[in-house]
């Protein structure tokens, strides 16, 4: 008996045809409620700090948002790139969800997107209102930032591929940390850590291989995003290990800083007219 080969992928005839069809985009947001950036506008205007959280270089904290308020992560001493979570603050079951997020919106949030939570819920938790990196663009390398595709650093996969390596201060054992500092269980906090929001960080995919790639990050000190908190937050962020991920992480070789976490009320009367999205309408049945 032959040994079984795998099927040589021939081109069929066809195979110009069927490249060449156009693509459609899988989830048209055309149909969402348009950002009102006038409105954010009038709310930053007028905004006066509320709170402030320092995140120490590889290290994470969390930090609570009211809804209406605005969040804003700086960089304030060089180059650093920051994994954020986002927790409804009553219920940390409802939590960002970076895969639907970015499906909706694309691989890199800009002003204008929104950071939307998981099932059941599926609202938008988090409106990116300023960015002082939105000049960036796409670079040569197609390389953004702000990405939700880089899920987080963490202790598994660098023990998987450091052949055996115990590295504590990943994104992950940080947010888990951070979490168990606001008194959660440590099992509980592990948990609830989920794809992140990667703050400052610049990445995209190779264009031969489509591998995840990374590149310093941009930013330098002075430089913050702002969001809009669309219902009361609990915020969870990390100081990568990586830094400014320039060249590696999940170790503690690259020169790493602290990040900055305000939180700002808005001006008395700014919020007239404004509502927190309630959680999704659908019925939840499933056809059964
Ligand atoms: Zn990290």
């Amino acid at each position: 008996m032959s040994e079984p080969t795998a099927p040589i992928a021939r081109p069929p005839e066809d195979a110009q045809t069927r490249r060449a069809i156009a693509p459609v985009i899988c989830y048209p947001v055309e149909s969402l409620p348009k950002p009102d950036m006038a409105f954010f506008a009038r709310v930053r205007a007028g905004m006066t700090r509320f709170s402030q959280t320092v995140v120490p270089a590889r290290e994470g904290r969390t930090f609570l948002v009211p809804a209406g308020h605005v969040f804003r992560i700086s960089c304030t001493q060089g180059p650093q790139v920051g994994d954020l979570n986002l927790f409804n603050a009553e219920n940390p079951e409802e939590r960002f969800y970076s895969g639907k997020t970015r499906a909706l919106h694309g691989t890199h949030l800009r002003t204008g997107d929104r950071m939307w939570s998981g099932f059941p819920y599926l609202r938008p938790m988090a409106t990116m209102i300023a960015d002082t990196l939105a000049w960036y663009g796409t670079d040569a390398h197609g390389g953004r930032v702000h990405d939700v595709i880089g899920t987080r650093c963490d202790p598994y996969t660098h023990h998987l591929l450091s052949g055996g390596g115990q590295y504590h201060q990943c994104c992950h054992s940080n947010l888990t940390r951070a979490l168990v500092d606001r008194g959660f269980d440590k099992a509980a906090a592990e948990g609830l850590v989920h794809d992140v929001l990667n703050v400052f960080m610049c990445t995209g995919f190779t264009a031969d291989t489509g591998q995840y790639f990374m590149k310093a990050s941009p930013v330098r000190p002075g430089d913050y995003v702002d969001f809009f908190a669309e219902i009361d937050l609990m915020g969870a962020l990390s100081a990568c290990p990586g830094g400014d991920c320039s060249t590696t992480h999940s170790s503690d070789e690259a020169q790493c800083h602290p990040l900055l976490v305000e939180v700002f009320e808005p001006a008395e009367g700014a919020l007239q007219g404004w509502q927190a999205a309630p959680v999704n309408g659908y019925d939840g049945s499933h056809g059964l």
